[in-house]
């Protein structure tokens, strides 16, 4: 009698287990499926070309960034809430950045405002060397685990202001700012490489910003181009 109890147990268990599985997988299957979709509409038909940027965002996936109450809606067109009044960039966003960064496989990398962790992950799909900047340090933690979880913990994390940069690894051949400031931190350009290049959204909190390029030609020749509107949660400060 107890071995026949014994013997249901254990085969409910496998079922649960197998449907378990049969589901995640299915899950993780169409997670792919709208990644794929989420790069042929949203950023090749909007005008990114670049292969390396193309493979990373078909390859981060995006849904394990986005907290659970909203991972259904992960590979929509449009930034997300990711908690402490902070969200993940819209996917086109985080892929032109990235591709105005000009990146090769050898360039050192700092991300001003870590956020989900999102960012950094696409980046260091392509380079090698990234450090990322965190002001909330709760988000600090919580990216911190999910760029480990997902793989990429060659990412260098960090809790602070970024708008003192982080001098320690510096000069960097890009920087990437992604909250927006009212004007660009002088640090940041001091420890830009000659010859590297900013991403950073400049103007007020929580309207329309400029999102500016700027190339460091030389200590004194500093050449900024606008690219598009953007619209930023603020840099905070310490
Ligand atoms: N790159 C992120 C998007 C982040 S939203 C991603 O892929 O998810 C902007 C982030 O910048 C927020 O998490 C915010 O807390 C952070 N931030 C704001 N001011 C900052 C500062 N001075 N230094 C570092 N991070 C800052």
């Amino acid at each position: 009698m107890k071995i026949q109890i014994e013997k249901k147990i254990i085969f409910l268990l496998i079922i649960i287990f197998t449907t378990f599985l049969l589901f995640s997988d299915k899950t993780e299957k169409d997670y792919e499926k709208q990644r794929e979709n989420m790069v042929k509409s949203q950023i090749k038909y909007r005008g990114i070309k670049d292969k390396a940027i193309l493979n990373a965002m078909r390859t981060v996936p995006r849904h394990l960034f986005v907290p659970k109450s909203h991972r259904s809606k992960s590979y929509y067109d449009r930034p997300l809430p990711i908690g402490y009044g902070q969200t993940i960039s819209q996917p086109y966003i985080v892929a032109l950045m990235t591709e105005l960064l000009c990146l090769i496989d050898s360039s050192k990398v700092l991300e001003i405002g870590t956020g989900s962790g999102y960012q950094a992950a696409v980046l260091a799909e392509i380079t090698d060397e990234v450090y990322t900047i965190e002001i909330v340090e709760k988000l600090h933690k919580i990216s911190n685990k999910t760029l480990r979880n997902t793989g990429y913990s060659k990412v260098k994390t960090k809790s602070g202001d970024g708008y003192f940069g982080w001098e320690e690894h510096a000069p960097y051949d890009a920087i990437i700012v992604t909250c927006a400031a009212e004007f660009v931190p002088p640090p940041l350009i001091k420890q830009l490489n000659i010859g590297g290049v900013m991403c950073i959204p400049v103007g007020p909190p929580f309207q329309v910003q400029n999102l500016l390029l700027i190339t460091k030609k030389s200590e004194d020749d500093i050449i900024t181009e606008v690219i598009t509107y953007v619209r930023f949660v603020p840099l905070l400060r310490d």
